[in-house]
């Protein structure tokens, strides 16, 4: 007979069912013993109990209701540039055709933005305007395109907030006009010389 009491993880081996070599002596304490029987038996009462929890487990449609609650933020330059290599025709004179339109599109933005700072009485009125016709675009369907290009936080400062913000948005997309123009006459320098 084994002359001291079982430890803990001695406890274990025996609720484990485990077999082998130094269990046997453990086996014969217990038999002999009133206290290690009696831990044991309480050890097996905690087992079978934590066994019989009913066991909860997320729905499987879980993850996925989660998921479609995250906002993935993706930053505007990120968008912008996807938008723009997704819209560069494949074909080389395609590609000539659109950096031709996208340069008159900016060379006509830039005249107006001209005009427009010495007509200041005009440039007023058409912000004015502008202003009405943005609140109501953002409460529609090019309001989630917007989103997706310059991210919900500028949008809700724009539709909620006056000229200022309108100013600072006008601002933004001439920048990214002028961007992407520069990008894409950069694309196309980049194909042209590709092919030669
Ligand atoms: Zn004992």
């Amino acid at each position: 007979m084994q002359h001291r009491h079982l430890l803990p993880n001695e406890i274990d081996l025996l609720l484990d069912g485990e077999i082998g070599f130094g269990v046997a002596p453990l086996r014969t304490h217990v038999e002999e013993c009133v206290d290690c029987r009696a831990r044991l038996a309480d050890a097996k009462t905690v087992t079978s109990a934590l066994d019989n929890l009913p066991r909860f487990a997320p729905s499987s449609a879980f993850a996925t209701r989660v998921l479609s609650q995250v906002q993935v933020v993706e930053p505007w330059h990120v968008a912008l540039t996807s938008s723009v290599t997704r819209l560069v025709p494949r074909t080389g004179p395609m590609r000539i055709v659109m950096a031709a339109s996208a340069g008159a599109i900016a060379v006509g933005l830039s005249s107006a933005a001209v005009w427009l700072s010495f007509r200041t009485d005009v440039a007023m009125y058409l912000a004015g305007l502008a202003n009405d016709r943005i609140r109501v675009a953002l409460s529609t369907g090019f309001g989630a395109f917007a989103r997706t290009v310059f991210g919900s936080g500028a949008i809700d400062a724009l539709s909620t907030q006056g000229p200022a913000a309108l100013g600072v948005g006008i601002a933004v997309v001439v920048i990214a006009a002028g961007s992407a123009a520069f990008g894409l006459r950069a694309l196309t320098v980049a194909a042209r010389r590709t092919r030669e």
